[in-house]
């Protein structure tokens, strides 16, 4: 398929490069798309987020310039204006700028801002999608996110929006419902009690999925009730997504382990 380029494309720079804004995926380097492999090995910028894995940084090319705009809860090392305005600088000036996302760049990745920045500065933007984490996180766990005697619904929600409290999550959780939490470890707590609160069974099943796809991966059970101490008691850390839901108790236990040991 041909790309646009930014020449003629009407309020677009002729003069100016072209930001990529691309998903990285969970994790895994096998997990990337062809598509952002190709760029990534023929990058000579890379703007990268902390959550992209050190072995897909390693494709890049011996001379390309890799820029951290690693963000951490609580500690912004780069205000996202910031970040809006170093992309915009750089492809203006010329240059192909890689911006390169963890799992997909428009789910919970501020792709979107990213966009519109670009968009509105007059610079060429092209999008390719990452595998995002919970996708990567339910293949990984053998834990299939739908299934026909379980969910027929999925949700994403991020657990870290402002205002967690006024969310209305009323209708994602539930019997025939998977919902999947990124950003949840820090309000694991008010997740639970804020569910508990809509009326979701605290016997409810989920599973916590640490560093999912990766070597450390770790695939904890608990009931809905119990989630606050299972973080806590497991020290389980970012990046984690919490999986709500009948899914989360399949397979069967006693499957599961076998099963989860032959894909290591
Ligand atoms: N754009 C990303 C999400 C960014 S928000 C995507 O599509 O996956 C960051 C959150 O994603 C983390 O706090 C965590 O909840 C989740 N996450 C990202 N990578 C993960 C991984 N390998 N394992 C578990 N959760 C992950």
């Amino acid at each position: 398929m041909n790309q646009t380029t930014s020449s003629g494309a009407p309020g677009l720079h002729a003069s100016a490069g072209k930001v990529w804004l691309v998903g990285a995926g969970p994790g895994d380097p096998d997990l990337l798309t062809l598509r952002a492999a190709r760029l990534i090995m023929g990058a000579r910028l890379i703007v990268h987020d902390g959550l992209v894995d050190p072995r897909i940084l390693a494709m890049a090319p011996a001379g390309a310039r890799l820029v951290s705009v690693a963000k951490r809860r609580s500690r912004h090392s780069m205000p996202q204006d910031e970040i809006n305005a170093l992309l915009v600088r750089e492809a203006l000036a010329g240059g192909e700028v890689l911006r390169l996302k963890g799992g997909d760049p428009f789910i919970f990745g501020r792709g979107g801002e990213e966009a519109e920045a670009c968009i509105a500065a007059g610079v060429a933007v092209e999008v390719v999608p990452g595998i995002s984490a919970a996708v990567g996180a339910g293949a990984a766990a053998l834990l299939p996110l739908t299934h026909r005697d379980a969910a027929s619904v999925v949700s994403f929600v991020s657990g870290q929006c402002k205002g967690l409290t006024d969310q209305n999550w009323a209708g994602l959780a539930g019997v025939g419902r998977t919902l999947v939490i990124y950003m949840g470890l820090a309000t694991a707590t008010q997740i639970a009690e804020k569910l508990i609160a809509d009326g979701l069974s605290p016997e409810t099943p989920l599973a916590v999925v640490e560093n999912a796809t990766r070597p450390d991966m770790r695939v904890l059970r608990s009931p809905l009730a119990a989630l606050a101490d299972l973080v806590e008691r497991e020290r389980v850390q970012s990046p984690a997504l919490i999986i709500i839901g009948a899914v989360t108790a399949r397979p069967p236990s006693e499957l599961r382990q076998v099963a989860l040991e032959a894909i290591k």
